[in-house]
């Protein structure tokens, strides 16, 4: 298995207890994957809960451990080795680890960040935890789901900006963010200038036979359980309006350009249209949470931010296909297989990638029905592992690191510590005593 955030690990847990011999692979030192590096940070009690969870998983004697190794082109280790390796079937669930742009002008320029970046970085991913960002006072968030909430968050208590502004590309009816979300931002929220932008797109909200009732309530509705205020930061949203491009100063962002869109509805859906009519927003800070797409270098073709599916999937699972496919050999990959956010890039939470890597599983399982049973040769795989030139993660090393982590944050009377570093945790495992 490649990848060990919520649906390998689960998908490993399912395999494992059918009787599969399991080699979870994962690039990061540590498990957990965006349950880790993704939620955001003080929601202790719903990650230690994962992260309980997750020891639970990996406890099982019938799955081996291997963190820091990358598997593709320009990995430690490719999925020609995994099968020179004698694994009978691969199953992918690497996440969804590229970066979606929109491919507008100026997105090189200081100050323009994708919200995976800035999300890892806040969460003390190796190397993001380390990496500088530029965060300014005038921030624009380009999107209106969980994940722009997450990062107004960050900004609003860690960073203290001015103003956010939330970039949406269509009316309020159509922000994708829960309200338990949201109550950690709403009082953040100039009312006055929230009424003042209903007021200013209701006419092209009555052209499709919209109101802005719907929307006003998707977000006012957090209100009743707001959070206490952090910080006097002044957030704000501006619906109807794409962004078009970024501009800038001797190659630092000054200025969002964005373009009024009108609703039409095309094939029973309501899309945005750009209306031609453009602005600028002064900013110092645009990031985008516009979703993630997967990354090709694991080495599975890739269509429209997904790897590929085979379309008539040999194993269905609940009626969907977890099976990787070559439009090079118009075929299914026979031995590759998908799960969680590699299966279908952003959609859901832990729960979802939970069962989406357990139903991977299930696949897997059914394809491996029809494979004469081999012993695996565990010690080439360790073998092969151990050459790779660099520490290799096994369970019991991660086992040290989280005694190391769990010390530290008791001494500190912090909830949890962390090292942002692969160098520290590194570091603090050849220091620590080893653990029985
Ligand atoms: C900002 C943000 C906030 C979120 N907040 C919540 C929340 O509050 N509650 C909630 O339930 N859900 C939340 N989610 C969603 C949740 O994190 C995801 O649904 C879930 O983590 C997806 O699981 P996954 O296993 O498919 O992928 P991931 O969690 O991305 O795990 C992928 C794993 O694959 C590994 N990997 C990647 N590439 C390679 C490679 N080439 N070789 C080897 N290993 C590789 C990575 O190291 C990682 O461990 C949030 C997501 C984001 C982005």
């Amino acid at each position: 298995m490649i990848g060990a955030g919520p649906a390998g690990l689960f998908g490993a847990r399912e395999l494992a207890l059918h009787g599969a011999r399991v080699v979870l692979i994962n690039r990061d030192i540590k498990p957990g994957g965006l349950a880790e590096y993704g939620i955001y940070p003080d929601k202790h009690t719903m990650k230690e809960g994962l992260r309980k969870q997750f020891h639970q998983v990996l406890d099982n004697e019938d799955i081996t451990y291997y963190g820091n190794v990358r598997v593709g082109a320009q990995g430690d280790l490719t999925l020609a080795d995994l099968r020179a390796l004698g694994f009978q079937a691969i199953l992918v669930t690497a996440g969804a680890q590229g970066t979606k742009w929109l491919g507008l002008p100026g997105e090189e320029l200081r100050g323009v960040y994708h919200a995976k970046d800035v999300v890892y970085h806040y969460n003390k991913l190796p190397p993001f935890g380390e990496r500088k960002f530029y965060f300014g006072k005038r921030c624009a968030i380009i999107g209106a789901g969980n994940v722009m909430v997450d990062i107004s968050r960050f900004l609003i208590r860690e960073m203290k900006v001015d103003e956010i502004v939330s970039i949406v590309r269509r009316g309020p009816a159509e922000v994708n963010f829960t309200r338990e979300e949201m109550k950690h931002i709403i009082a953040n929220l100039d009312i006055n200038a929230f009424e003042a932008e209903l007021r200013r797109v209701l006419p092209a909200l009555q052209a499709v036979g919209e109101g802005s009732d719907v929307g006003r309530e998707k977000v006012l509705g957090a209100l009743p359980k707001a959070d206490p205020k952090f910080a006097d930061t002044r957030f704000r949203f501006e619906f109807l309006t794409s962004p078009v491009a970024m501009l800038g100063e001797n190659g630092i962002l000054t200025k969002l350009e964005v373009e009024d869109n009108i609703l039409v509805s095309k094939d029973g859906q309501l899309k945005s249209q750009g209306t031609g009519r453009k602005r600028t927003l002064d900013v110092d800070t645009v990031i985008f949470a516009i979703g993630d797409k997967v990354e090709p270098s694991v080495g599975l073709p890739v269509k429209s931010n997904e790897f590929i599916k085979n379309t008539a999937p040999r194993y269905p699972i609940e009626g969907l296909s977890y099976e990787a496919f070559d439009p090079a050999t118009n075929a299914p990959i026979p031995d590759v297989f998908v799960g969680g956010w590699s299966r279908q890039a952003s959609e859901g939470l832990v729960g979802l990638a939970r069962k989406d890597g357990t139903n991977a599983a299930k696949a897997v399982l059914e394809y491996l029905q029809g494979l004469p049973s081999v012993q695996p040769d565990l010690q080439a795989v360790a073998d092969r592992m151990h050459g790779l030139q660099k520490p290799i993660i096994t369970k019991s090393v991660l086992k040290k690191l989280e005694a190391v982590e769990e010390a530290e944050a008791v001494r500190l009377g912090i909830p949890e510590f962390k090292f942002a570093t692969n160098e520290e945790m590194l570091q603090a495992i050849e220091l620590a005593e080893p653990i029985h």
